[in-house]
């Protein structure tokens, strides 16, 4: 009965890489994606994604973080395409912050490489003097299009099936197979990846984490002198304002040549965004949004002309502790796995979370401690 050895539901950040790995491992793979393959209505719209190895967040990433910096090279290589571009992140807060203390614990667990910088080593910021600038050379961006298109490639040169335009309505599990019902029809698998982004909820009848979809919104500066903003003259940089949550963050101006997307100097705000339904992303104020990021700006940019160009929405699919959920589904017998709440910070990860995730479907471990990120913390 069983047409596919996995199944992979959503083609997008996590899903597209796990299609190439699973496909490279010689297994019988199809993935359904709901739209179009890197679509508008998902979580990797936005041009670009910081990469960074010193995780504030929580030191127990940075064993995952090495794998997934040695799997960006392996993709890129695989597919002599170019997807990760080491900029360099200056970060920048007060010394006992949360962003500079939790970067210095994962420097002194993992004796990982940063570098103090001078307040003003970037002449067209402006730092408050009681700040702490720190500078990691190893960090950057990765295109986030370019990366699912490239997976997505390269799992169809080794014989993946690809369905776009086709949602998945529900999926059973019966004896010796799980049977998935799209708009389009339906198929026959012996296991099945959930990876549907902030879509994922109508797809987990059975067990439900608690998951938060926000609205995030990015918007592209317009400064009086893009000289100083060009990519490889300034980096990718983070600030953490006092008594704010969440940090500001930003990246240089992307050469037109080599980059699709919006033009200008990208600067946005990581911290839950409002709480919308997937389908409402794009329904924002526009001029009152832009008025709150060009604050931000004149803040921290000592141009205090700068106006904006462009602006742009995503959703983050938060998890109630903000990492990631990659498990098995109970009462699946380890048929179905879902990887979820990636709470605004997954994208850098996606060659380690994919490798994990096939991995888990093909019956070996995960390669990786991912004891943290597993559904036993919520005590279910
Ligand atoms: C504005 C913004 C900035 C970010 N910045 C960073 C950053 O700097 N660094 C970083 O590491 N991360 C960042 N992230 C987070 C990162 O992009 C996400 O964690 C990641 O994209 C989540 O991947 P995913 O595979 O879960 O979801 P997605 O990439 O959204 O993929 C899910 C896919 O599933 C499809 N799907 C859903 N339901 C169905 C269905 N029923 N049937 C078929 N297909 C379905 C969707 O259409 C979609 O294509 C950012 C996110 C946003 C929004």
């Amino acid at each position: 009965m069983k047409q596919y050895d996995v199944i992979v539901v959503g083609v997008g950040s996590m899903g597209s890489a796990t299609l190439y790995d699973l496909a490279k491992n010689g297994l019988k793979v199809m993935g359904l994606e709901q739209f179009e393959l890197a679509n508008d209505l998902s979580s990797h719209t936005g041009q670009s994604r910081l990469i960074r190895l010193a995780y504030f967040e929580n030191p127990n990433y940075v064993p995952l973080l090495k794998k997934a910096y040695s799997g960006w090279r392996q993709i890129e290589e695989d597919a002599g395409v170019n997807l990760f571009y080491q900029t360099g992140i200056a970060y920048y807060g007060k010394s006992e912050g949360p962003l500079i203390s939790g970067i210095q614990s994962s420097v002194s667990k993992y004796d990982l490489k940063m570098a103090s910088i001078p307040l003003d080593q970037y002449s067209g910021l402006q730092i408050p003097a009681d700040y702490q600038g720190l500078y990691e050379e190893v960090a950057g961006f990765i295109t986030p299009k370019k990366a699912i298109w490239t997976y997505a490639q390269q799992a169809l040169i080794r014989g993946a099936v690809l369905r776009q335009n086709e949602r998945v309505i529900t999926w059973q599990q019966e004896t010796d197979y799980i049977i998935v019902q799209t708009d389009k029809g339906s198929y026959h698998t012996e296991k099945l990846i959930i990876s549907a982004g902030p879509y994922i909820q109508s797809l987990l009848t059975r067990f439900i984490p608690k998951l938060t979809v926000t609205r995030q919104l990015l918007g592209w500066l317009n400064p009086s002198n893009w000289e100083d903003f060009l990519m490889n003259r300034f980096p990718c940089w983070v600030i953490e304002e006092e008594g704010v949550s969440g940090i500001y963050y930003g990246f240089p101006i992307l050469p037109i040549e080599k980059f699709s997307g919006p033009i200008g100097l990208k600067i946005a705000y990581h911290a839950p965004g409002a709480i919308i339904n997937p389908e409402t992303v794009n329904d924002f104020d526009r001029i009152q949004e832009a008025q709150q990021l060009l604050s931000v700006s004149r803040r921290y940019f000592k141009d205090q002309k700068m106006t904006m160009l462009n602006m742009s929405s995503c959703m983050y699919t938060y998890s109630s502790d903000n990492h990631f959920i990659i498990d098995y589904l109970p009462q699946t017998d380890e048929k179905v796995i879902i990887a979820t709440g990636f709470s605004g910070h997954g994208f850098k990860f996606v060659p380690v979370i994919s490798e994990v995730l096939s991995n888990m479907a093909r019956g070996f471990s995960p390669g990786v401690d991912i004891t943290f990120l597993s559904m036993g913390r919520f005590g279910n």
